[in-house]
């Protein structure tokens, strides 16, 4: 695409006296052409406008690869409305610019132009909507749903009323009921059952081996995005090497196709695996585009049940994949319209410490917390069940601050944004919102990591011990975790077995433990 189409401001004569009826506003995750702020755009009479903003690209540390990736697809997409013939108000990043907020921009601009009214699809961070309610505009400002999802938040809040207990996996069926997704006609599930996980929990050793990550060569508009990231944001988490990011639509639907062909026949069996050796194994890789607009929800799902019709992949790798996306990515966006901005202050288990900075260095001898961080500087990226069971475990048992935790989650991932970020973190790994988003925390010791990947082999502290000097901090600290949440959790019908447990453990024994995973608190950044 030639990158200098793009002018900052570009004006057709047929359009430059005439007041615009919409000035739409659109943002760097609505890159999608179906966007509720494009439903009725006429190049004749509306005018676009897109910015790169310091408030939006600096507000906490993203990783550069995630402000390349925005960047570029912003960019991009702006080319293809102007190739439409819409006239795009394109404001480049400029530290030194006038504008480092996206209301001055559109203030600057309404004022310039005088539409007749500001069009845009809400925001999907609570933060930058509550920035949009203080805009002072010259004129009227429409804000329409955001209908990209598969449910509205109406939709959940319907469902999740007067119910005592909201659990993704009965919001999911009902979703599957009204979409029809792998439905049968008499309106029982394919396969005679709504989720196959017992089958998506083998360990990976290596067979098949694990397809490399779909990759799209830089072309000059990524080249000069990915200069000007590396210049203006020199202090930002994460390498910028190896971009190989998809930034059109086009890249993002052979992603998709990539992903179907290559990968979703053994998402299932290995969708909790976990490798030294391999960063991404068999997941989708797609959470970047959908999130940023480049796919929908809808058609990634439907794409993959239609190759389970094909008998292109299984059911239990197929039911899998829907449920990331059907169930967990909708019902998390429920969650956090319906209880925002309360839910970003939760912290039920009282944590009080500070991150540790490996977090950010990597510097760690704990392997299976090194290679996750590691694979995240590089990639942007890293699983589900990286983030979950390893340096979401970590942050758990350690009691770490729940603001500090989710902070680095929005800052390290390509796929991070407030609205599925927050949950995920805050409410499913750190059950720190009392259980809201599950039923218990997925706190681990040692052993289930060693279960399902092979960094303790790789690892100098020994994943069978606890209390001796080269034991597994993960196994003191996950007593020490069940331990000091007595209160909380005893009761808790899911973990009466593990107190049981714990109880039966000789005393010398637990109070051994008790004294390793104090010792290891203590000296938390020499982990
Ligand atoms: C602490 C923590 C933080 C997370 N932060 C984010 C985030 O900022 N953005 C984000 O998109 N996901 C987040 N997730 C969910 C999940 O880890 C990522 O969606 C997934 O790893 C993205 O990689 P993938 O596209 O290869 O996913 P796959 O494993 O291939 O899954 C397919 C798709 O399902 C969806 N999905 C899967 N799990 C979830 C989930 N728990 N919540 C919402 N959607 C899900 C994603 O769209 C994903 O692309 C987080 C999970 C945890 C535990
Ligand atoms: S021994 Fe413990 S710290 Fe080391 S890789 Fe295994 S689980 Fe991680």
């Amino acid at each position: 695409m030639p990158g200098n189409h793009l002018h900052c401001v570009s004006v057709p004569t047929a359009m430059t006296a005439k007041r615009p009826r919409n000035l739409i506003l659109i943002l760097g995750d609505q890159l999608s052409r179906s966007l509720s702020a494009l439903a009725d755009a006429d190049p004749s009479v509306d005018r676009i406008v897109m910015a790169e903003v310091a408030e939006e690209a600096g507000y906490t540390n993203h990783h550069r690869k995630k402000i390349a990736l925005i960047f570029s697809a912003m960019r991009h997409f702006a080319q293809t409305l102007i190739d439409e013939g819409f006239q795009v108000d394109y404001h480049r990043f400029d530290p030194h610019g006038a504008h480092h907020s996206l209301g001055d921009v559109m203030r600057e601009r309404a004022e310039q132009v005088s539409p007749e009214r500001v069009v845009m699809t809400r925001s999907g961070e609570w933060r930058l909507e509550s920035l949009i309610d203080e805009w002072q505009l010259p004129v009227p400002l429409e804000r329409r749903d955001d209908d990209r999802f598969i449910a509205s938040i109406e939709r959940f809040q319907r469902w999740a009323a007067g119910k005592k207990q909201w659990r993704m996996e009965f919001f999911y069926r009902e979703l599957r009921r009204e979409t029809g997704l792998l439905m049968n006609a008499d309106g029982t599930p394919v396969g005679g059952q709504w989720n196959f996980d017992a089958d998506n929990r083998r360990k990976w050793k290596g067979d098949p081996p694990a397809p490399a990550p779909f990759f799209v060569e830089p072309d000059p508009t990524t080249q000069g995005v990915l200069t000007l990231v590396a210049e203006q944001f020199p202090e930002h988490f994460g390498s910028l090497e190896g971009f190989g990011y998809a930034v059109t639509r086009r890249h993002a639907l052979a992603a998709l196709e990539h992903f179907l062909t290559q990968r979703l026949p053994w998402f299932g069996d290995f969708q909790d695996a976990m490798s030294d050796q391999e960063d991404t194994l068999f997941h989708s890789l797609l959470a970047p585009y959908l999130n940023c607009g480049l796919l929908t929800p809808m058609e990634v799902c439907r794409a993959a049940e239609q190759c389970y019709h094909q008998g292109r992949a299984p059911l239990n790798a197929v039911e899998g994949f829907i449920r990331q996306i059907l169930g967990w990515r909708e019902f998390v966006r429920g969650i956090y319209w319906t209880l925002m901005p309360d839910y970003a202050q939760e912290n039920r288990q009282g944590n009080d410490r500070a991150l540790p900075w490996f977090y950010w260095s990597g510097e760690t001898k704990m392997r299976c917390m090194q290679q996750t961080i590691n694979a995240t500087q590089r990639n942007a990226y890293a699983h589900h069940i990286q983030r979950l069971m390893v340096t979401g475990n970590f942050a758990l048992l350690a009691g770490v601050r729940p603001e500090e935790i989710c902070d680095w989650y929005l800052a390290v991932y390509a796929d991070a944004y407030d609205w599925v970020e927050l949950p995920n973190t805050l409410g499913m790994v750190m059950h720190a919102d009392g259980g809201v988003l599950g039923s218990k925390p997925y706190a681990a010791s040692g052993k289930y990591i060693h279960r399902m990947s092979d960094y303790c082999r790789q690892c100098p502290y020994n994943v069978q011990h606890t209390t001796d000097e080269d034991a597994c901090p993960f196994n003191s600290l996950y007593w020490h975790f069940i331990d000091r949440h007595r209160d909380q959790f005893a009761a808790n019908p899911r973990m009466g077995m593990i107190y049981r447990n714990w109880d039966r453990q000789d005393r010398n024994r637990r109070s051994a433990t008790i004294a390793r995973a104090e010792q290891l608190l203590a000296n938390i950044e020499t982990l």
